[in-house]
């Protein structure tokens, strides 16, 4: 089986950043925008924290971020959205082929579409032109809880559910071939991981397209990370997926991170496209500790994420583990008796006295720390 997909350009106009897809490139995060937009949310000061907002998440390793768009008005925030961010930018429209006529209109990235619910063929063929000329890809988001309804039939009458959707997958990109539509991406989803994988396996078999994999309505924090885990790591260690979005009930932020520690572990599985970033070692805490560890990781959270660096940094709560774990790692903080150290690059470069609880100089002092890595 080949796993080396096209390759696809994203972004790389105007003054959105460019991204390659596919091809051997560094696999992509993707997150999806929770809420829907208004101009109010894209005006003013509320515009400047959403900005601020998306540069975070970016910062956290977001390639992508994805935004429902119901309704021609929401096309037209997302084009006044995407004009102000360097983020590349993907409409996901059901329904109506005008809303992604309009969205194309804009400094979109990509849009995400079903063939199968946008219209007859002319409404296809009309985005399909639109997307051609301005060189947009689309992503065909096949899902199983929206299979057409002759294969919908078919898994009840006992067809394997992931030879299912692959199938449908095929249909909606042999109406791209016909039209000689050459920026297709796909997505087949499931809510059960041995369907993910399955079926993202007989996909690439079959199919040099690239994919953005991940285990659909996964759950809450904890249930979503581990079952998109237990999916995407085998997948990604095999060398197939080129984006990836780890959905959860939950913040953007939350999943961004998760996708961050999930191409981490592909790494650690031989995966070559899964960049391994920062990887955060902290103590889960207990009676012993000197030093709130749960505390400390969620001030720094975000900004340990944005580090672009392949860094180890260590955070413990006392002197049992603390200098062992704080000395193997490139940045450890650890409380240690009384008082908190600092290690950079196996050596104590800091002791400071915890006053009241107040952790205002470790934080400096880790900052300090952290710019010189
Ligand atoms: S490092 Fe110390 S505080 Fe943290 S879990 Fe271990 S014994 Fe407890």
């Amino acid at each position: 089986m080949s796993c080396k997909t096209q390759a696809l350009a994203i972004g790389g106009f105007g003054h959105v950043d460019a991204l390659m897809i596919g091809g051997g490139s560094p696999v992509v995060i993707q997150t999806m925008w929770k809420d829907r937009l208004s101009f109010s949310d894209v005006d003013g000061k509320a515009g400047r924290a959403l900005t601020e907002r998306i540069g975070r998440l970016k910062a956290m390793g977001c390639g992508l971020l994805r935004f429902a768009v119901p309704d021609l008005e929401a096309a037209e925030v997302l084009g006044r959205l995407a004009a102000m961010v360097s983020m590349p930018l993907v409409a996901d429209i059901h329904f109506d082929y005008k809303i992604a006529l309009r969205c194309l209109d804009f400094p979109i990235s990509k849009i995400r579409i079903n063939p199968g619910n946008i219209g007859g063929r002319q409404k296809v063929e009309a985005v399909l032109g639109k997307a051609a000329s301005k060189k947009i890809p689309i992503r065909i988001g096949v899902n199983a809880g929206s299979l057409p309804r002759d294969l919908r039939r078919g898994v009840e009458g006992g067809m394997d559910r992931a030879e299912a959707l692959v199938e449908a997958a095929e249909r909606e990109l042999a109406i791209f071939r016909e039209w000689g539509f050459a920026g297709a991406l796909v997505s087949i989803k499931a809510s059960t991981i041995a369907d993910t994988i399955k079926a993202n396996r007989l996909f690439r078999e079959r199919s040099e397209v690239p994919l953005h994999i991940g285990v659909t309505e996964a759950g809450p924090l904890i249930a979503g990370t581990v079952r998109n885990t237990a999916a995407l790591v085998p997948l990604l260690a095999e060398g197939i997926g080129d984006t990836i979005r780890v959905s959860l009930s939950d913040a953007m932020e939350n999943e961004v991170a998760a996708g961050r520690e999930i191409l981490n572990a592909a790494a650690e599985m031989g995966s070559s496209r899964a960049c391994r970033g920062v990887r955060i070692i902290s103590c889960p805490r207990c009676g012993r500790n000197g030093f709130d560890t749960h505390g400390f990781i969620d001030r720094w959270k975000e900004r340990l994420y944005a580090l672009q660096k392949p860094v180890t940094i260590a955070v413990m709560g006392c002197a049992v583990n603390g200098p062992g774990e704080a000395k193997c790692a490139d940045l450890g903080i650890t409380g240690a008796g009384n008082s908190i150290l600092i290690f950079r690059n196996g050596r104590i470069t800091r002791t400071m006295k915890i006053h009241n609880g107040d952790m205002s100089e470790a934080d400096r002092a880790f900052t300090e720390e952290l710019a010189r890595l």
